[in-house]
């Protein structure tokens, strides 16, 4: 007799794979795109000093107080933002939000790759679309799709390129649905379209307190769009989703850090151009990056990876991205780190 089957979970997560990236104990860390500066020093004071008998109680339910402190950094109003639990939070938030079950979602291909998987979770349909050959959205293809969202990144992981303002103004100007912009890397690149996304009315962008902040383990990220598409978005979200603690911290590197997160990113762009040229010096044919990373097309990247591994640092290797094939992506921290890497990809490049 066979026996029924307990649960049956919904279509679009039965071949959906769980995401569990390799995390082996290592001493460099270049998988992640994390700061190499750790966490601002007025957050990581006020984890310290502790919320006293502050956490028996629940957070603000949509942490709106944080959401003045980010409206201020970006230059829009506190009703134009939502604080979330990461930008992961955000970006699932706007799959099911705003959307319809089996809505499809155009997305630039190569891109962050949770985008597709949050899409499925939501019951929403990704649609990849290449980049051009000059790695730039290809605004007419995803236009063609005609979607209810468009999800774009810039700075693009794991490419580091931008999207031009000629392809982001097509898409912005002419797509009948919502437009987003992952800005996880806004700050090592110097932009702010999260500025100009409440003016457009469909257009959400998306910011990470993980990367230049330092703080991806305290999950904080948040939305910028018209005040509409926001209060939709809370709805999606959900009230108590960021913890006390976290927002405590965040609130205090944006009222006291700012241009210490400033100075680090400059810093890392500074890290990131010196690497590039050493590699280029090397023989390899790094992309040219806007962000904390550096993608290197490359044969053999598993190997290549393990090589890295066995010495210790951690890195994502990728296959087959279109217009691309196989490459590493090597996040950037100081130059003696970065000097051991180059030693070791060399090493591990003339073992093949
Ligand atoms: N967007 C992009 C482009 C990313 O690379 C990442 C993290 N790797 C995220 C969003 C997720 O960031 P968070 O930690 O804020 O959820």
């Amino acid at each position: 007799m066979t026996t029924p089957p307990v649960f049956a979970a919904r279509a679009t997560y039965r071949n959906l794979p769980v995401y569990d990236p390799a995390d082996p104990p290592v001493a460099i860390r270049l998988a992640d795109n994390t700061s190499p500066f750790g966490m601002p020093p007025a957050a990581l004071q006020a984890l310290r000093d502790g919320t006293h008998d502050a956490l028996a109680q629940y957070p603000s339910a949509y942490a709106r107080p944080l959401a003045q402190a980010f409206a201020s950094y970006v230059g829009v109003r506190p009703e134009e933002v939502l604080v979330t639990a990461g930008s992961d939070e955000a970006l699932s938030c706007t799959f099911r939000g705003l959307a319809e079950p089996g809505a499809v979602v155009a997305h630039m291909d190569p891109t962050f790759v949770m985008a597709r998987v949050f899409a499925a979770t939501n019951s929403v349909v990704p649609v990849a679309v290449p980049v051009t050959p000059e790695l730039d959205a290809d605004a007419d293809a995803l236009l063609a799709i005609r979607p209810a969202l468009t999800y774009l990144c810039s700075p693009n992981n794991p490419t580091g390129s931008i999207v031009s303002a000629a392809a982001l103004g097509r898409i912005l100007e002419s797509s009948p649905g919502i437009v987003l912009v992952d800005e996880a890397y806004a700050e090592f690149s110097g932009t702010n379209l999260a500025r100009q996304a409440p003016a457009h009315g469909r257009m959400l962008v998306f910011r990470t307190l993980s990367k230049a902040f330092g703080m991806a383990g305290l999950r904080v990220g948040f939305a910028v769009g018209a005040a509409g598409l926001i209060r939709e978005l809370e709805k999606a979200r959900g009230p108590y989703t960021v913890s006390a603690l976290s927002e405590h911290a965040a609130t205090c590197a944006l009222r006291d850090d700012v241009a210490w997160v400033r100075r680090g990113a400059a810093l890392i762009a500074q890290y990131r151009d010196g690497f590039v040229e050493s590699l280029r010096s090397a023989g390899f044919h790094p992309l040219p990056s806007a962000a904390n990373f550096v993608l290197i097309p490359m044969a053999d990247t598993a190997r290549v990876a393990q090589a890295l591994a066995s010495k210790g640092i951690l890195v994502r290797s990728f296959t087959g991205l279109p217009r691309i094939g196989d490459a590493l992506r090597i996040s950037i921290a100081a130059p003696e780190v970065m000097e051991q890497v180059l030693v070791s990809l060399r090493e591990a490049v003339s073992c093949a």
